[in-house]
């Protein structure tokens, strides 16, 4: 007999995540014939939109009905040719999914080993790039929150250091896991291509992949070679909503789309930022107390580094990473992450991307603490408390800080 669940369950992956009911009511319509002005209206402004949340004036924007690994797909075939070399950071699992992404299309990879417990250093992408004399490095690919290992790059440095080596390789940007929880600012910081999907910070369902290029990643299009057709820039550009899409537009993903742009802009890009900060901090709380016993530990080790939306937490030899996600879902309802690649089995991770709030949070972080008591796993008690606590602090200070709220009397009479 299975058992019975009541209450709704939580979603703390990092990706996908919850997909707020707005959204979700936004899409419940009717199709409509292509040429209708609501969706005509409604695709315009979500391309004009993203600039916004791109944070770039003169980038084009193109939208893919697909998931992050076609985005990546799209934006190298635009810029690429075969036999083009390009600099791979290894940031963690992400970066090797799109470095093989460039693989499959002929590119030629030189990768910078690096320890998946430490951002990349800006100075080792410098040193590379001074070395190719020749110029043959065609971009440089950068993932800016690698989801496996709960890292976030500092890609404002990355440029600086490349500027100062005077290398022109173009600086392709993965932010599908930042967009919407931390800052990224292509135009500022110098981003010639940026990838981005909907299922994460951006609150949307899965199925939307989002690509940005500025205009010497549109100068590069000219005269990259690799095969393409859907993905294509050249009639994407064109103003036509058919040709933007090429084909059918997504229809139902614009109408919730529009909601979750309406839902960001609304709170301000900076606001949400703010948000998933808190969110991480009690995160990381917790995770502070817990660890005490020994068994847990973060991955990230430099605070610094910790990824706003993301936390990734390394689970001693001896216990099971994946037993805790399972417990956590099958017992509790909390959707965990699990350890990727070389971590599988060694790790479990929490998402607090997206929209999410400090209840929704405390929620599943209490489901994790009750999973390790579950499953006889050496935890410090106190965590919860400690991201409680957290949580308290970082509201009321936002608060203080932009608009604070009045508090009802408790036994004060009713206005008359
Ligand atoms: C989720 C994620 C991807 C892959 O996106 P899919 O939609 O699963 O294809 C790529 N890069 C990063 C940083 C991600 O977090």
């Amino acid at each position: 007999m299975t058992q019975v669940k009541r209450g709704k369950g939580f979603l703390n992956t990092p990706g996908p995540t919850n997909v707020p009911d707005r959204v979700l009511n936004a899409m419940h319509t009717p199709a409509v014939d292509l040429n209708d002005p609501r969706l005509l209206d409604t695709v315009a402004s979500c391309f004009e939109d993203m600039r916004t949340v791109f944070r770039t004036r003169e980038g084009r924007i193109f939208m893919y009905i697909t998931n992050g690994h076609g985005a990546w797909e799209a934006a190298l075939v635009n810029v690429l040719s075969p036999g083009d070399k390009l600099l791979v950071p290894e940031t963690g699992n992400f970066s090797a999914g799109w470095r093989d992404v460039a693989a499959a299309y002929g590119a030629e990879i030189e990768e910078i080993p690096n320890d998946w417990r430490k951002a990349i250093q800006p100075s080792q992408i410098a040193e590379r790039l001074a070395a190719d004399k020749d110029k043959k490095i065609k971009a440089v690919l950068l993932v800016h929150t690698d989801t496996a290992v709960g890292i976030t790059a500092d890609v404002k440095a990355v440029r600086e250091a490349m500027d100062k080596v005077g290398h022109p390789a173009l600086l392709m940007v993965d932010t599908i896991a930042s967009l919407g929880t931390v800052d990224f600012r292509m135009d500022d910081w110098g981003v010639d291509v940026a990838v981005a999907a909907s299922q994460k910070g951006l609150m949307m369902p899965p199925g939307l992949g989002f690509v940005a290029a500025g205009p010497r990643a549109i100068e590069a299009h000219r005269k990259a070679t690799a095969p393409r057709r859907y993905w294509d820039w050249g009639a994407r550009l064109e103003p036509e909503s058919y040709r933007r899409f090429c084909g059918t537009a997504p229809e139902h993903h614009m109408f919730g789309m529009r909601a979750a742009l309406d839902m960001l802009l609304e709170e301000g890009l900076e606001n949400a930022f703010r948000r998933h900060q808190m969110l991480a901090d009690a995160t990381r709380a917790a995770i502070e107390v817990w660890s005490k016993a020994n068994v847990l530990s973060f991955n990230a080790v430099n605070p610094a580094e910790r990824s706003n939306g993301v936390t990734t937490i390394l689970v001693a030899d001896g216990y099971d990473g994946a037993a805790i996600r399972e417990v956590a879902r099958e017992v509790f309802q909390t959707g965990l992450g699990g350890g990727l690649g070389k971590l599988q089995g060694k790790a479990f991770r929490i998402g607090h991307m997206g929209d999410m709030n400090e209840p929704m949070l405390l929620g599943a972080l209490s489901a994790v603490e009750a999973s390790l008591s579950y499953l006889d796993i050496p935890y410090e008690r106190g965590g919860v408390d400690a991201a409680i606590r957290s949580i308290a602090a970082s509201r009321k200070r936002m608060d203080q800080a932009s608009s604070p709220i009045t508090l009802v009397k408790p036994g004060a009479k009713p206005a008359a």
